[in-house]
């Protein structure tokens, strides 16, 4: 059975190839757990699977709204269509796999199909090192000849344009084959020279896009981004060692910076960014599994309100609040007035009757609405007011570890 977890993997493409002292630094380090994030996609992936070939499937109704894009635009393209392929990759020593969403063959035309559930960070079809590995291992198979391909990147949920496409001819693709090659060879010389205890002949090198999933910046093990963090804050540290000796650190006030060194600043910021958000994903998920990481605790997110009903029929009842003062139409012009609107129109009718009926409006307003949260908890400081919460605790009696870690479904 072929290896799942190829350390050249096409998704980790953009990673190895810019900087390949990466898989060498990622080697020993212990999985991580999924995130809720990886388990999502994973699931919307499994929906699409099932839908493309007619299989029954369910899954939250944002969830299957997202994936009905990808679905339509896949059956729509019409050809041979394969779903969930593994591939064998053609670079390295042959052993590298990975496994294409979907793959549509016309003659003399292959699509290559990404599907992208997440919503933070968009992904762009052109020179996506991804797409190219998939459509390097199909070519691979010489099953067709293709001239043209068509790498598409479907990811409904970012607020851009859902689906962005990049074609090119088979000379261009194949023209990738030598640059996967000469990462995995640095990649090769970085891994022996580890091994033998000597220093990577090759150096690390920071970047938004390779160090955003990198293992090592998720589990705070780079050294080449933290000297860029010691870098930013521009500080001897010479002897520091422990987080309480970080804290009196002033950073330079902006209006201080030379120019130059502001840019400095400005190109590191969105790697150290990202790397923060990563440390902070990563604590929250040891967090919910119950470790606990001083000076820190867990939250429920503060609940968002939405209307609760229909436009016209929550505008009339806004409307009746007031005896008809404020006409309905005040409250549903092109759409209903948003929550904020509406409590401050109807306070500013009912300022006269005093604190009686500032209570009876705020009484009427949650009985329109609904309070609720993205349900994925939030970690703060311990001196946030907000009471802590433990799914250990708060899950007694359920393997909390097993649903967070996606280890107790057998297809994950
Ligand atoms: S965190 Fe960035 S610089 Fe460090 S090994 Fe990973 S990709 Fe390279």
């Amino acid at each position: 059975m072929a290896n799942e977890h190829s350390l050249y993997a096409p998704s980790s493409a953009s990673r190895w190839t810019a900087c390949p002292g990466s898989v060498a630094l990622s080697m020993g380090l212990p999985p991580r757990p999924p995130s809720i994030y990886a388990q999502e996609g994973t699931q919307a992936h499994r929906v699409l699977e099932h839908a493309l070939k007619g299989e029954l499937y369910t899954g939250p109704d944002e969830m299957l709204e997202a994936v009905n894009v990808a679905y339509e635009y896949i059956k729509n393209l019409g050809g041979s269509q394969s779903y969930e392929r593994r591939l064998r990759m053609p670079y390295g020593d042959g052993e590298q796999w990975g496994t294409v969403d979907t793959t549509a063959h016309k003659p003399g035309h292959l699509h290559v199909i990404d599907y992208k559930h997440g919503a933070g960070v968009p992904v762009h079809a052109i020179e996506n090192l991804q797409g190219i590995c998939y459509a390097l291992g199909v070519l691979a198979e010489r099953v067709f000849v293709e001239e043209k391909i068509t790498i598409t990147i479907i990811q409904p949920r970012t607020g851009e344009h859902p689906i962005k496409s990049w074609t090119i001819h088979i000379d261009e693709l194949l023209s990738y084959l030598p640059f996967f090659n000469d990462a995995i060879v640095k990649a090769e010389e970085c891994i022996a020279a580890v091994a033998l205890g000597l220093e990577m002949p090759h150096p690390l090198n920071p970047g938004k896009e390779q160090c955003r999933w990198c293992p090592a910046a998720e589990t705070g093990t780079c050294p080449a981004l933290r000297d860029l963090a010691l870098t930013a804050a521009q500080a001897d540290l010479s002897g520091v060692v422990t987080i309480d000796e970080l804290r009196p650190i002033h950073l330079p006030e902006p209006t201080d910076l030379p120019v130059d060194k502001m840019a400095e600043v400005l190109a590191i910021a969105p790697i150290l960014n990202q790397w923060f958000s990563d440390v902070e994903n990563y604590a929250v998920t040891l967090m919910r599994k119950g470790s606990e990481i001083p000076g820190q605790k867990l939250v429920q997110p503060m609940a968002k309100r939405r209307w609760h009903g229909k436009d016209d029929l929550l505008a009339t009842r806004l409307s009746e609040i007031t005896g008809g003062a404020i006409p309905r139409d005040t409250f549903l012009r092109w759409s209903l007035v948003s929550i904020t609107d509406a409590t401050a129109l109807l306070r500013r009718w009912g300022k006269p009757g005093g604190e009686e009926t500032r209570t009876a409006i705020t009484e009427a307003m949650a009985f329109l609405t609904l309070r609720s949260s993205t349900g994925l908890l939030q970690m703060v400081p311990l001196s946030d007011a907000r009471p802590s919460v433990s799914p250990a605790v708060d899950f007694k009696g359920v393997d909390v570890t097993s649903i967070l870690d996606g280890s107790g479904d057998s297809n994950a």
